[in-house]
């Protein structure tokens, strides 16, 4: 049955890897999908989805009703670049100098596509399956705009999922994990304003730096001691200006923080210890600090029962060897996390190729000698028409 959807799948592929390699070669950067989000929105409508654009600037949806039932499933990719010069020597490396597809969102879509196509032809579902085309998964938070435009009051689901590929892993093989997967991350710009003057009187000052190198210092203690040492979490302070001259004490000093976690808890308590730290902290040095704090990604966290169903789905694709039930968590960061917030589902890996075979697929993500391994082309969309037919089962 399965190997069937696969060997059927396989002999749409040569198109769909046609189609995977021309937004490879015309990449463009989060909202600015313009291009890719026409070509997505033109196919869909012309396999007799209904399609809606603009949700999140350039997202689309993508709807098929069919039979009675009232189940409803969500299935997101993502279609952004990044800003990166490509460097693969590939024939259709990207035509736009300084952007590229080298996070595989080019493979995403495609595979996404792959399995749109084959849904509608040949799909059999009771149900109502929602494709999610989304924006700016690259730092811009597309997913949460999609959803600030009413995405899941528009187009309500009962589960969501989405998948990304994964360098460094055999090709095809797919990775589960259940409960937190992914760190969130969080940004923190902080502004010490004291009182400047002359380097030879530090008595008539309030001076920042000091300020600043003690504040320093004294996070490096949230992870140590307010944080179970069971649990993840970074605090990195990635930047720190103030000054210009030796004989000159300052009037600011800024800092620039990184912070990420694996757990919704853990990500508070950091938020909340770094802020009472700095205030503390500066107000022993009579200095004013000002903590502009900027929420980024949340801890993506797959739930228990939508998570069950994939690792059935991945069995029933590929075999128990080719799938990871339990993979480790990553300390990157997706807006997917944002989705399933709202949406219960779950966030898979596929192994974009370990170096072993043909060779491809281990160079990582963001690197500009990067490329989507265009073996899962067939393994990616097969996943997704299996999953659709199961979760809607006619
Ligand atoms: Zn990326
Ligand atoms: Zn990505």
């Amino acid at each position: 049955m399965t190997s069937s959807l696969l060997d059927q799948l396989h002999l749409h592929a040569d198109e769909f890897i046609g189609l995977r390699r021309d937004i490879h070669q015309h990449p463009e950067l989060a909202f600015d999908e313009h291009r890719t989000s026409s070509l997505v929105a033109e196919k869909l409508a012309a396999w007799g989805y209904e399609v809606e654009r603009g949700l999140g600037g350039t997202g689309v949806v993508a709807r098929m009703v069919r039979g009675s039932s009232k189940r409803r499933l969500g299935i997101r990719a993502d279609m952004d670049a990044l800003p990166i010069d490509e460097a693969t020597g590939l024939a259709y490396s990207s035509r736009h100098a300084g952007v590229m597809h080298a996070c595989g969102h080019d493979g995403h879509t495609a595979m996404l596509l792959a399995a749109a196509h084959h849904l509608a032809h040949r799909g059999r579902f009771d149900g109502t399956l929602n494709l999610i085309f989304q924006p700016a998964e690259e730092g811009g938070g597309g997913a949460l705009r999609m959803m600030e435009d009413g995405l899941f009051d528009r187009y309500p689901c009962d589960a969501v999922f989405a998948m990304h590929n994964m360098p460094g892993m055999p090709q095809g093989r797919l990775v589960l994990r259940e409960g937190p997967a992914m760190a969130s991350s969080d940004y923190a710009t902080v502004t010490l304003t004291g009182i400047g003057g002359h380097g030879a009187l530090p008595h008539r000052t309030a001076d920042p730096i000091v300020a600043a190198s003690s504040i320093v210092m004294a996070l490096q203690t949230i992870v140590s001691r307010n944080i179970d040492p069971l649990q993840m979490a970074v605090v990195t302070v990635g930047a720190i200006h103030s000054g210009k001259a030796n004989n000159v004490i300052p009037q600011t000093a800024t800092l620039e923080l990184s912070v990420r976690a694996l757990d919704r808890e853990v990500r508070s308590t950091l938020e909340r210890r770094i802020k009472s730290v700095i205030q503390s902290q500066a107000e022993s040095f009579d200095v004013q600090a000002k903590v502009d704090w900027r929420p980024g990604y949340a801890v993506l966290v797959n739930t228990p029962e939508e998570t069950a169903f994939a690792r059935e789905v991945a069995i029933e694709l590929v075999g128990a060897d080719r799938v990871t039930l339990q993979g480790q968590p990553l300390s990157g960061s997706e807006d997917f996390a944002f989705m399933l917030e709202k949406v219960p589902g779950c966030y898979v890996l596929i192994g974009n190729g370990d170096g072993g075979g043909d060779g491809h697929g281990a160079c990582m993500v963001h690197n500009p000698g990067y490329d989507f391994n265009d073996a899962n082309v067939a393994v990616g969309s097969a996943y997704w028409v299996l999953l659709a037919e199961r979760f809607l089962r006619a």
